[in-house]
């Protein structure tokens, strides 16, 4: 309920005020994004206990923290994002906090001459590599013979280039990431 009514507050754009001040807590939390907010939420409501939720920015959702601008557009701040999953588990827990709104995403990259799906999927590495694969086992398995071990992953680009190739990190995810991110 305290995530929902600070997103009631946020969606009406009233100011930012911290939390009423309480004798002890059970549980500090730093960083109110998806990974603080959802641990809060559940140890508050399910073990009872009592959290307090710090964060530097004067507001929660961390990365995907979206609000009005001045024209009313709602936009995030810190860059787009969309949500998708495949867990009932997940829609249903979430679905406690927020309603939908659907959303389709068709989105093709244009890579040597081809409009191939982003994010990779079987489509894009049979269009990419002149291949037949048939369903995501033979996915999966081409895109293990195309991965390189990385002894230390250090940044996103070693766990990329460990999951999928160098080859396959340069074409999509580089550009991706430098085009969305400026990183
Ligand atoms: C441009 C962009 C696009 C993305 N697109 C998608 C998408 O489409 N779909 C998707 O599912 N994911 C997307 N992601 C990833 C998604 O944003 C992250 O997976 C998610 O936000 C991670 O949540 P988190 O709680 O781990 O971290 P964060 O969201 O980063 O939250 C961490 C919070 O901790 C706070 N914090 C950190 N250190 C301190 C400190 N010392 N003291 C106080 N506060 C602190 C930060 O201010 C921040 O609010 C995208 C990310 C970016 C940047």
């Amino acid at each position: 309920t305290a995530m929902a009514t600070e997103i009631d507050r946020i969606l009406s754009g009233k100011k930012y005020a911290p939390a009423p001040k309480r004798e002890r807590y059970d549980t500090l939390i730093v960083g109110a994004g998806f990974a603080g907010a959802v641990l809060a939420e559940r140890l508050a409501n399910d073990s009872g206990q009592r959290v307090l939720v710090v964060d530097r920015r004067p507001h929660i959702g961390g990365n995907a923290y979206d609000e009005h601008d001045a024209a009313g557009v709602l936009i995030h701040r810190y860059g787009p994002h969309i949500f998708h999953t495949n867990s009932a588990d997940v829609f249903d827990y979430l679905s406690r906090f927020t309603e939908w709104r659907s959303y389709e995403h068709r989105v093709l990259a244009s890579v040597d001459d081809k409009l191939v799906p982003m994010p990779i999927n079987r489509t894009t590495l049979n269009a990419l590599y002149g291949l037949s694969l048939e369903n995501d086992a033979e996915a999966a398995a081409f895109l293990a013979s195309r991965a390189e071990p990385v002894e230390d992953i250090r940044t996103s680009e070693d766990v990329v280039v460990a999951a999928v190739g160098r080859d396959l990190y340069e074409t999509f995810f580089r550009g991706y990431t430098r085009k969305q991110w400026g990183l």
